[in-house]
């Protein structure tokens, strides 16, 4: 029986006397349809290396292990590591190691474990690193192509977000910067054991080949960002003077405004990806 099915998850637990530990946002699955759904949102082939952030009791990593080539899984409790190596004994294309993922070298990783290839990665996420472990994910030069995540739902609706809507805000940016989401699946409560708080959603982000926008300085842009979302509902010009770190002059924010066709009363909230680009263009020749 699949470690999916509740029962076998149940047995698997009571056997080794596991006990969650709410630290580690350990909330396992227990959905075989959701299960299908990520593990086809991911678009896996045997060619394929698999990184998966947390695999739990192995129940993901069974499913990925029959789709691709290899999968490289790390885990952070050592509570887990027994259990691991029972569930997923004789499957010669798992690697499971025993680490923080957030403090993983990914370039080190990929050249050790997967002769350089690029991981697809897919996880049903611990709630309490989401945002990190993405950004790391999608950030910098991380050998990854694509990641098939689950994740909460309203962070799923700020990672797809418009502007000028309640969740749009840095992450929606950067999200859609380094690439482009879609939505898989949404995913209730009583799909996972112990049940969580809130509501799920898995997401795929496929990363871009090259940017959307051309921008000088990408690092520039995101600093310009978050200051305009630290001072919402509050207009851009007040938002950006206010962000000690960037050192900007009040005629100089005024000056790039008006070169990018924007108002002085316009918020932070409401500018595209592409108008954050061009002020970013704009504000780096005054500075
Ligand atoms: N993949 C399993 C499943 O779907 O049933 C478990 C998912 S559970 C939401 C998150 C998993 O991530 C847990 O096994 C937890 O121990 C692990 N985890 C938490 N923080 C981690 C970290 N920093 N690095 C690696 N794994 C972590």
């Amino acid at each position: 029986m699949p470690l999916i099915e509740p029962k076998k998850t149940i047995e698997v637990l009571q056997k080794h006397h596991f006990v969650f530990n709410k630290r580690f946002g350990q909330n396992f699955l227990i959905d075989p349809h959701v299960l299908e759904k990520i593990v086809a949102a991911a678009e896996l082939t045997k060619e394929d290396a698999v990184l998966e952030i947390g695999p739990g009791i192995g129940t993901l990593t069974e499913a990925l292990s029959d789709a691709a080539g290899m999968v490289l899984a790390i885990e952070i409790d050592d509570k887990l590591m027994p259990i691991l190596k029972e569930t997923l004994a004789g499957r010669e294309n798992v690697i499971i190691l025993h680490q923080d993922a957030l403090k993983a070298d990914l370039q080190e990783l990929s050249t050790h474990y997967a002769g350089g290839k690029a991981f697809k990665v897919v996880a049903n996420l611990p709630y309490y690193i989401t945002t990190p472990i993405v950004m790391a994910l999608l950030e910098g030069n991380a050998p990854v192509e694509s990641l098939t995540v689950m994740v909460q739902k309203e962070v799923a609706a700020r990672m797809m977000a418009k502007p000028g809507t309640k969740d749009y805000g840095a992450l929606t940016l950067a999200v859609q910067y380094y690439s482009e989401p879609y939505l898989a699946a949404n995913v209730p409560q009583n799909c996972f054991m112990p049940r969580p708080d809130v509501a799920s959603a898995v997401i795929r982000l496929k990363k871009h080949e090259t940017p959307p926008v051309g921008v000088q300085d990408p690092a520039l842009m995101f600093r310009i960002i978050r200051a305009s979302f630290n001072a919402r509902r509050k207009t851009l010009v007040n938002g950006l003077k206010n962000a000690a770190e960037l050192k900007l002059q009040d005629g100089a924010i005024r000056q790039a405004l008006e070169k990018c066709g924007l108002s002085e009363m316009v918020r932070g909230e409401t500018l595209s990806l592409e108008q954050f680009a061009a002020l970013s263009d704009a504000l780096r020749e005054l500075m």
